[in-house]
């Protein structure tokens, strides 16, 4: 029996830290403050202030294996928070500050934190939580912002420069378990509660590696990365790690996430990449469509969450600002696919590999499931929900401290994959398609409508910002599509000329006979469309329906 040579170093996220705060020392990490000069520090300066806050925290009694959550912006504080809590060996858990106050509570108390790190401007959120917050015992405050509020909270408050200063800047990080829990994320719950997702050291650093790759973002020391993507949403996909890996210089917009001050940051700082959801996208567009910016510093964008229309790719493509469509879910750290074309292709042949979700990377195996269970052909055409597996693909949700982990069975295969909940195809070279979630689907007599194509073909239409179909039911036929449309400013455009305009790309079959317009979409608080806040004002007569 022969055995492999090789040393067994665990995967630690200290690793990561050791490493970009030293070979890359030099790289900065830029956060935007609202003020003439935004405000810079190195990897070096952040590896530094990471072992000062590991030093405070395990004061404060953080051990490991114990959550400390984190309400903040992306900013430079909050990567400190990101390389310090996992390294010391306790649990990163970053709270998504656009959930209901209600959701927050419950994912606090769920994880059982202790700890809370808060950005000063967010503390008229947390104050009236904490006294539904029993087990928080320490507040510890970063950057501007009131804090008269905190006057005679429950918990012990600590400013975070205070807390840090003249504290001995290494640490001697423990070599942990690889597979010891590093971070938790909750998903954003559009039903039910909240479940928790708990990342590994060795899955975030397997993850890190991947993101590295050119098949995927494909950042050096040569990039600066602007992570608009929040730092709760899916560990900001993964950037702050893999960017401090490799010595990325990262561009972080703190709570400056308005159309405007976005353009003001790429024009000034002139990131050469940058990652968002759609509507990030769509605001920008407009923005420098009335308030033209030179945004072409930018030659890799990273655009996930929700689909990606192919107007809003062709509208960049123009700015000379190339997209590049990505998916991935909480379970999968989150890196899934990402929809580089193959090699050899001119600009109009990679045109249709680029609308795809994008192809897998190694790390990620998918198979595709038809609605009698059956596993559907990789041909382009063949439908099914997405299952995926693989070393940063979750296999179960957190229970909770004293809980077994959950293992819904809408949610995992009995043979361990990860149902996805989304429905689409995959071609023979392994580029996924995706067509709806299947929640989303519309199922009219008997045949399935794809809620997204029908969004992506209504804002092709010159006058329409925004679109979301949502089914809604019909006697006749079980379900139908409701187009609810966002018009552009000045816009002439009436149902009948866009429904007229949907039927040069849609089988009339399909076409949506309810129409209502709207003054904008509603959001989940991550920045995706809320269907089911849609479908709840249509079921209460909230919407003003028109019938073609
Ligand atoms: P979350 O866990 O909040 O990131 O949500 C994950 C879900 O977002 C996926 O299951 C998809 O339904 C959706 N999603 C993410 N990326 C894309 C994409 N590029 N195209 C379409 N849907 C996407």
């Amino acid at each position: 029996m022969l055995h492999s040579t090789m040393q067994d170093v665990p995967l630690l996220i200290s690793r990561i830290l050791a490493h970009g705060s030293t070979i890359h020392g030099r790289s900065t990490v830029t956060t935007w403050t609202g003020e003439p000069e935004p405000h810079r520090r190195t990897f070096a300066e952040i590896g530094e202030r990471a072992a000062q806050l590991a030093h405070a925290l395990r004061e404060l009694g953080v051990d490991e294996g114990q959550p400390a959550g984190t309400l903040m912006w992306n900013n430079a504080e909050h990567v400190e928070a990101y390389l310090a809590i996992p390294s010391m060996g306790a649990v990163l858990h970053t709270l998504n500050l656009r959930l209901p106050p209600e959701q927050l509570a419950y994912i606090v108390n769920h994880a059982a934190d202790r700890i809370i790190l808060v950005n000063g401007s967010l503390l008229p959120l947390l104050v009236p939580l904490l006294p539904h917050l029993p087990r928080v015992e320490h507040v510890i405050v970063a950057g501007p912002g009131d804090r008269s509020a905190l006057d005679g909270v429950a918990p012990a408050v600590h400013d975070y420069e205070e807390l840090i200063a003249g504290r001995p800047t290494r640490y001697d990080w423990p070599e942990l378990d690889e597979r010891a829990p590093a971070a938790m994320c909750y998903t954003s719950g559009t039903t039910g509660d909240p479940k928790g997702v708990v990342y590994s050291h060795r899955s975030i650093y397997l993850h890190s590696m991947q993101v590295n790759m050119t098949e995927s973002m494909g950042l050096t020391d040569r990039d600066t990365s602007l992570v608009v993507v929040p730092q709760f949403h899916v560990n900001a996909w993964g950037l702050p790690h893999s960017t401090f890996m490799a010595g990325v210089h990262m561009l972080m917009p703190d709570r400056f996430l308005q159309p405007a001050p976005l353009a003001e940051m790429i024009e000034r700082e002139r990131p050469t990449h940058a990652a968002a959801v759609p509507t990030i996208w769509q605001g920008l567009l407009a923005e420098v469509t009335a308030n033209p910016r030179d945004l072409t510093s930018l030659d890799r964008v990273t655009i996930g969450g929700s689909a990606c229309p192919p107007s809003l790719m062709e509208a960049y493509d123009k700015l000379g600002v190339r997209l590049c469509h990505a998916w991935g879910m909480t379970e999968t750290s989150p890196l899934g696919t990402m929809a580089n074309p193959p090699a050899g292709l001119t600009a109009e042949e990679e045109w249709p590999y680029r609308l795809t979700q994008g192809r897998f990377p190694a790390g990620v195996e998918a198979r595709l499931t038809g609605p009698g269970g059956d596993i559907m052909p990789w041909d382009g055409e063949s439908a099914g929900e997405l299952e995926v597996r693989g070393p940063w693909i979750a296999a179960a949700y957190y229970g909770g401290p004293d809980a077994e982990p959950l293992r819904p069975e809408d949610k995992f295969s009995p043979d361990g994959w990860l149902k996805t909940g989304d429905v689409g195809t995959i071609s023979p070279d392994g580029f996924l398609t995706l067509t709806d979630r299947a929640k989303d689907v519309i199922k009219s007599g008997g045949e399935w409508i794809s809620s997204v194509e029908l969004e992506n073909a209504l804002m092709a239409h010159p006058d329409v910002a925004e679109a979301a179909v949502v089914a809604v039911p019909d006697e006749k036929w079980g379900e139908r599509p409701l187009a609810t449309v966002v018009l552009k400013e000045g816009a002439t455009t009436d149902y009948a000329e866009l429904r007229a305009f949907l039927g040069e790309s849609i089988a009339k079959w399909q076409l949506p006979e309810r129409w209502t317009i709207v003054p904008t979409v509603p959001k989940t608080s991550v920045g995706k469309f809320d269907k089911k806040v849609i479908r709840r004002q249509y079921a209460e007569g909230a919407l003003d329906i028109t019938e073609l």
